[in-house]
C-alpha cells in the first residue's frame, strides 16, 4: 500500500504510465505492483467496512440492550468477529444471531458474548477458563481483557482451527486445549473467572473446585433440548452463590456430563 507513497503526485504517475510499456518486463513488474497495491487497498477497505459494522453492532445490539461495562463495549468493537467465522458467512458476521461454524456447532450471538463477558466483571489481568472454544471468538474477547485465557474444546477439528485463528491474529495469552471441559484445567487453576458456552444440566464439580475464592462462573444451566438459565455462580467462603440472568439457548455440553444422569 505504501508502494506509491513518496513517488510524487498524480502528475508523475501519469508520466510513468506514458514512459513504460506495460507489456515490457519492467512494465509487467509495475503492473504486478499495481495489482498488489490495488488488492491491498481492497482488504483495507474490507477492514474499514467491518469496523463500521462492528461499531453498529455494539451500539444497536449490545449497548442498546443494556450492556454498560466500558471495557466490554471497547473490546467488542475491536475484535474482528468476521475473521472467526467460515468464509461463506463472513458477510453476516456482525448480524444479531448465532452463526454456524462447522462440525454442527455455532458461534454465539454477539449480544450473548458481550453479556456473558460483562457477567464475569473482569477488570484486567485475571486468569480465565473457558469451556467450549468453538470458533475462538469468545476466547479472543476475553483475551483482550484478562491476563490469560485457557480454553477447552471437545471437538478436535474446532480446537485446532480456533488455535490457528488465535495464533494468526496474535492472541498470545489465549491457550487452546482439545478435551472435555468437564474436568477443567487443573494445572492452571485457580481461575478468577470461568465461562461455559455450552448448555449444562448442572455445574461440573471440578469447575467449581478450580474457581478462586470470590471468582465468578457464568454458565447456561438447564435442559439442552429446550432452553437454559444463564447463571452467574460466585464462590464465597467456598460456597456457591447463584444469580440467574436471562433465558438462553445453547448447544449441549457433551462428554462426561452426559454420563452423570
Ligand atoms: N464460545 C464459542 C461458541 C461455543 S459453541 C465461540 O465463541 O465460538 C459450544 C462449543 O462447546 C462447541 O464447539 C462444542 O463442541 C463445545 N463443547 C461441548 N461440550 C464440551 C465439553 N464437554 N468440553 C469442551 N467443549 C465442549
Amino acid at each position: 500500500m505504501s508502494l506509491f507513497a513518496g513517488q510524487g503526485g498524480p502528475g508523475e504517475r501519469t508520466k510513468f504510465h506514458r514512459r513504460y510499456n506495460l507489456l515490457s518486463p519492467l512494465g509487467v513488474i509495475f503492473l504486478g505492483l499495481g495489482i498488489a497495491v490495488f488488492s491491498g487497498q481492497g482488504s483495507s477497505q474490507t477492514a474499514r467496512t467491518m469496523a463500521a459494522r462492528r461499531k453498529a453492532m455494539v451500539a444497536d445490539q449490545i449497548a442498546a440492550r443494556g450492556v454498560r461495562d466500558p471495557l466490554v463495549l471497547k473490546v467488542m468493537s475491536e475484535v474482528p468477529r468476521h475473521l472467526f467465522v467460515p468464509v461463506d458467512v463472513v458477510d453476516r458476521a456482525y448480524e444479531d444471531y448465532p452463526l454456524p461454524i462447522g462440525e454442527g456447532q455455532t458461534i454465539s450471538q454477539p449480544y450473548i458474548v458481550a453479556l456473558m463477558t460483562e457477567c464475569l466483571a473482569l477488570k484486567g489481568g485475571e486468569n480465565v477458563l473457558e469451556v467450549g472454544t468453538g470458533s475462538g471468538y469468545q476466547a479472543a474477547v476475553l483475551g483482550r481483557i484478562a491476563g490469560s485465557v485457557f480454553t477447552i474444546e471437545i471437538d478436535g477439528t474446532l480446537a485446532r482451527r480456533a488455535a490457528t485463528t488465535l495464533e494468526r491474529l496474535g492472541f498470545e495469552n489465549v491457550h487452546v486445549r482439545a478435551g472435555d471441559g468437564f474436568f477443567g484445567w487443573p494445572e492452571e487453576a485457580p481461575f478468577d473467572a470461568m465461562i461455559v458456552t455450552a448448555a449444562a444440566p448442572e455445574i461440573p464439580p471440578a469447575l467449581f473446585a478450580q474457581l478462586a475464592e470470590g471468582g465468578r462462573l457464568v454458565i447456561p444451566l438447564g435442559d439442552a433440548q429446550t432452553y437454559q438459565r444463564l447463571t452467574v455462580v460466585t464462590k464465597r467462603a467456598g460456597k456457591p452463590h447463584i444469580e440467574q440472568v436471562l433465558d438462553v439457548r445453547f448447544v449441549p455440553m457433551t462428554g462426561e456430563i452426559l454420563k452423570k444422569k
